[in-house]
């Protein structure tokens, strides 16, 4: 099979460990898109899942030509799952969804709609998050607004992953380069005409969360730290902050010596201040880890992900 230039519409997906989910989210997917009437593939991005997903995504193959599969030779995470996914579909439209119907296949024809009414990128926008646990959903709040705060890339905040865009976003999203792929940031960034359909998210089908709260919060930080210089630069306000502070207890001091003379005990004081100053300065230390670990990474020039096998898809050049 070669890639069809004809493809009107690509979906995109994402799968670690979907294997439970795969029967239904077909059965409800592909009643979804025979219905549009258009030309489509589903290209299915295996992330290294050791269940039986592989097997579940061929059996479906056998059945429905159009499903593409992309077999990567281990697990990348979903981000670049997702690059490459995007990367393989030829579709003038690409809509990327997640396996676990959290995004219900019943609101792309809705999404089309938008698109066809020249919006370039329509975004699935959640009505409420009454199915996340309150923490998720407070700490998802304080992301969102710590994020718009931080960064000039302005991330909705009712948007996740699941969307449509044109073949001209598309494009443009091929062209990035970069390792770190915060894929809500880089949506976000390439612009062009966006609107949100509004739908309600249900709970996870089946199998589980890939998202533990520590991945979450190493996700969360890696979006700010991607997306804005500001943690950086935070420090020289921090420096000229106790700068000053140090500088008026200093002249503290002096008037205290000329008053009442030398005193010598001090010792708690200068403890304190030398423990703050040095967690204040491993601090520092840190966030200019975190700048030089990503220039590293994005230095070396790995691909993003490596393609194992893949079926029914045309073998471009891994990236
Ligand atoms: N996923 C992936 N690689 C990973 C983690 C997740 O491809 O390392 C896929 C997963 O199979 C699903 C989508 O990304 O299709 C969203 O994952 P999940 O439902 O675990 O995230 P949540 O809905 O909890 O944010
Ligand atoms: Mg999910």
């Amino acid at each position: 099979m070669s890639t069809n230039k004809t493809v009107e519409l690509s979906v995109v997906i994402p799968m670690r460990n979907e294997g439970p989910m795969v029967g239904a989210l077909f059965a409800r997917l592909i009643a979804v898109l025979n219905a549009t009437g258009k030309a489509y593939e589903i290209v299915c991005v295996n992330d290294g899942s050791d269940d039986d997903t592989q097997a579940r995504l061929l059996a479906q193959q056998q059945q429905f030509p159009s499903v593409r599969i992309l077999e990567l030779s281990r697990g990348f995470g979903k981000e670049a799952a997702l690059t490459a996914g995007i990367d393989h579909a030829c579709g003038s439209a690409v809509v990327v969804m997640d396996a676990d119907l959290q995004d219900p296949p019943e609101l792309i024809p809705d999404l089309i709609a938008k698109w066809q009414d020249g919006y370039e990128v329509v975004y699935g926008a959640r009505r409420s998050r009454d199915h996340d646990s309150w923490l998720k959903r407070t700490t998802a709040k304080a992301f969102y607004a710590l994020f718009n705060k931080l960064s000039d890339t302005k991330l909705p905040p009712d948007a996740g992953d699941f969307r449509l865009m044109d073949r001209a976003v598309v494009e443009a999203l091929t062209t990035l380069p970069e390792h770190s792929r915060f894929m809500k940031g880089i949506f976000a960034w390439v612009g062009f005409k966006q609107i949100g359909v509004p739908y309600d998210r249900p709970e996870r089908q089946a199998g589980e969360s890939q998202w533990p709260y520590f991945k979450l919060f190493r996700f969360a930080l890696d979006g700010l730290f991607s997306f804005s210089t500001v943690p950086l630069r935070l420090w020289t306000w921090i420096g000229i902050a106790t700068a000053l502070i140090a500088l008026s207890y200093a002249l503290f001091l002096v008037v205290r010596v000329w008053v009442y003379g030398i005193d010598v005990p001090g010792y708690a004081s200068l403890m304190v201040a030398i423990l703050f100053f040095g967690g204040v300065q491993l601090i520092s230390v840190g966030v200019l880890g975190e700048y030089i670990g990503r220039i590293f990474r994005e230095t070396k020039g790995r691909p993003l992900y490596i393609v194992k096998r893949a079926y029914g898809v045309d073998e471009k050049a891994n990236r």
